[in-house]
């Protein structure tokens, strides 16, 4: 974990609420699939802590993230320009472990971004992969040409069935005729809840990554907090973010 400033390639709305940020980076060159960074959007007062952002990119001396634009944070950060530089804590996290066999990628909302670099590794050694995510609505839909590029199935899952199936993640998972052996998720926590319900039904191995309020980022202020199925309490931010779905109560 390192804590340095970093500089500011771009940073650009690239759907509704969505935007880009890629910053110049020299030695961050060892993350992974589910770890997150810690920026510090502002200098002065508020807002007052760093805010979280799973890594989207890595490699190449860039580093980069996709944002959704939610509230004063993020507000704030998708104003910074080209140039200017952000104290960035990272990478962060335990990431996605990497298990054999065919993997299914389930997400939703600001999942979406971590679950497609998931899959950009996961196709690098030949593994079956079914995608499948969740949206609103057609408009909202994000990423899908990147999902594309690496899935063998793609399932993309409206509420209001304005693209593709209707209903939830989770009607659409009940629908497969095969199930593989693993499941990789990341996006709202009802969403979450009803995929670790649904590996638990099928027997599946799922790996789940929670996005959890959190403060310093690395197991000091015990803000992101998660019962474990040991009866302790674990820090999302050091012990996760991902953890296996049957592990933690959410
Ligand atoms: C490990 C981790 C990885 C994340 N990765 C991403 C990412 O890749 N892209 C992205 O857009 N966001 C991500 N988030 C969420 C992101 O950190 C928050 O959206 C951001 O901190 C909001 O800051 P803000 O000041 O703009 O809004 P705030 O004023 O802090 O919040 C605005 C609204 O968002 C809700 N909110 C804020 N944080 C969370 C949270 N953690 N879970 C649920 N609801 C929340 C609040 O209830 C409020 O309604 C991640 C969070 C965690 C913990």
């Amino acid at each position: 974990m390192k804590d340095q400033k970093l500089e500011i390639i771009k940073n650009k709305n690239i759907k509704n609420d969505f935007y880009k940020i890629v910053f110049k980076t020299e030695d961050f060159e060892n993350c992974t699939p589910g770890q997150f960074i810690n920026i510090l959007i502002s200098e002065k007062q508020t807002p007052f802590l760093r805010r979280p952002f799973s890594i989207y990119e890595s490699g190449d001396n860039k580093l980069s993230v996709i944002y959704r634009k939610v509230g004063p944070g993020t507000e704030l950060l998708s104003k910074k320009k080209e140039g200017e530089k952000l104290n960035i804590l990272g990478p962060l996290g335990r990431p996605f472990p990497d298990k054999s066999g065919d993997t299914i990628l389930i997400a939703g909302g600001v999942g979406i971004p971590p679950i497609a670099y998931l899959g950009r590794e996961l196709k690098k050694s030949g593994k079956k992969i079914i995608s499948c995510i969740g949206f609103k609505n057609k408009d909202l839909i994000l990423l899908e040409e990147t999902f594309n590029l690496f899935s063998d199935q793609l399932i993309i899952a409206t509420d209001d069935g304005s693209y593709g199936i209707k209903g939830t993640v989770i009607n659409a998972l009940n629908k497969l005729k095969e199930i593989p052996q693993t499941a990789y998720a990341c996006g709202p926590t009802p969403m979450l809840r009803a995929v670790k319900e649904w590996a638990k039904k099928k027997n599946v191995a799922a790996y789940l990554s929670l996005e959890e309020y959190m403060g310093c980022g690395y197991g000091i202020c015990l803000s992101c907090v998660v019962k474990h199925k040991n009866g302790k309490y674990v820090c999302t931010c050091k012990e996760g973010p991902v953890f296996e779905a049957q592990d933690v109560e959410i």
